[in-house]
């Protein structure tokens, strides 16, 4: 082990991936705002080509910010290489065509993201790949799933909204058997809700993982961003793909995720302490019927998010005692979450999913596929706790 890999997630946020110094003796990372690059003769161009010297060619090839944004997470997820890309879905969409061709299989988790689901579901298909959605977390059921033509296993870790962690070793192990019988056949994670400080799913022999940089990594709810991290021959596949489809992360942007990473060790460790004194706090509430967080040993899956994670993360969903009304009044008499989709920044939000992500569906329709009215999802900023549950305790006065 080299000493870098031996340092706290603390001191990997701030100083992972980058170089002693930078240009000018800057302390802090450039912004390197540039389209393109230039030659200084014909010489070096030829020398370029002919793989002598390494340097930047041309924007959607690759940019200095954005790479130290690369480094930085490959650092925190202890990896050799990452990818970064304009958004998450440009790095979760981006991955999977990487890795699938006419004819291949995927499975996945039936909670995962519900636009990656889209993705594979209704968009693949049209190109003759085929799915196998497994229940949550059902890692028996994916196993029977695999086929020999099974090219992708899909995790996702914690999920939204049940908190749902499959046993991410048995996953790696699936798949890796099946390498071994040299099946073509990989595994990824979308480890959004985890983040490299909870949860690191290489070290498990998960073979890549994914993020939504616009959540923790950036961390201020201000950019879009999206990562791939894992070895360099598979990351280096998925680059490639950006060099096609151009989904490439502005340098602007990656200036403040990377940015915004140096303090990301801290946030999840105040976000990871809040939230699970906010989910045991509701478990306690009279108001509350259901709390859903990994962290609580009430949670289906928390011995398997024990044994994996430092830290459960800063999502907790809840169900009320209520209706749909009686729950947006609740939601609207929360002082201090805003009302907004999305999670992992400094703000607390807060969301009823039958109104955000489930508007278009009647209150059966949303019944049968497990999202009552009364549920709310908070997505814990880094506010002191106290205060988050005295407005919390307000709030709940009024449900009655
Ligand atoms: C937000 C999110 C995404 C999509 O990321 P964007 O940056 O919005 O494109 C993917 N997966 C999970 C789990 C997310 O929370």
């Amino acid at each position: 082990m080299s000493e870098s890999t031996k340092r706290s997630p603390l001191t990997t946020a701030v100083h992972g991936g980058e170089p002693r110094s930078y240009p000018y003796d800057a302390l802090a990372a450039p912004i390197a705002q540039t389209a393109t690059y230039s030659f200084a003769n014909t010489e070096e161009l030829i020398h370029y080509f002919e793989g002598r010297i390494e340097r930047m060619e041309y924007g959607r090839y690759g940019n200095p910010t954005v790479a130290l944004v690369e480094k930085k997470v490959a650092a925190l997820e202890g990896v050799e290489d990452a990818a970064a890309f304009a958004s998450g879905m440009a790095a979760v969409t981006l991955t999977i065509l990487s890795l699938v061709e006419h004819g291949s299989h995927v499975i996945l988790f039936a909670d995962c993201y519900r636009r990656t689901r889209q993705f594979v579901t209704t968009f693949l298909s049209k190109f003759g790949v085929t799915c196998t959605l497994v229940p949550p977390a059902d890692v028996k059921a994916l196993a029977e799933a695999i086929r020999p033509e099974t090219r992708l296993v899909i995790s996702e870790a914690p999920t939204n909204p049940y908190q749902t962690v499959p046993d991410l070793e048995v996953v790696a192990e699936l798949v890796r058997a099946r390498r071994k019988e040299r099946q073509k056949i990989y595994s990824m994670i979308d480890s959004t809700f985890a983040t490299p400080i909870n949860l690191r799913p290489c070290e498990y022999g998960i073979d890549l993982v994914v993020h939504s940089a616009t959540k923790y990594l950036a961390g201020h709810n201000d950019v879009l961003g999206g990562v791939v991290a894992g070895s360099e021959a598979l990351v280096s596949l998925v680059r490639d793909q950006r060099h096609v489809f151009g989904a490439n992360l502005d340098p602007h942007a990656a200036y403040l995720i990377h940015r915004g990473m140096k303090t990301l060790a801290l946030r999840v460790a105040q976000q990871n302490a809040s939230a699970l004194a906010v989910a045991q706090w509701l478990e306690q509430q009279p108001q509350v019927r259901q709390v859903w967080y990994a962290g609580l040993p009430s949670h289906a899956n928390h011995d398997v998010a024990k044994r994996l994670m430092t830290g459960f993360g800063g999502v907790v969903t809840f169900d009320l005692h209520s209706d749909l009304k009686g729950t947006s009044a609740f939601i609207d008499a929360c002082e201090i979450p805003r009302i907004a989709p999305s999670l992992g920044g400094v703000e607390s939000l807060i969301e009823q999913p039958a109104l955000m992500s489930y508007f278009e569906l009647s209150t059966a329709q949303r019944e049968a596929i497990g999202i009552r009215d009364s549920l709310v999802r908070y997505a814990v900023g880094i506010e002191e706790t106290d205060d988050l549950i005295r407005d919390l305790a307000g709030a709940l006065r009024k449900v009655g």
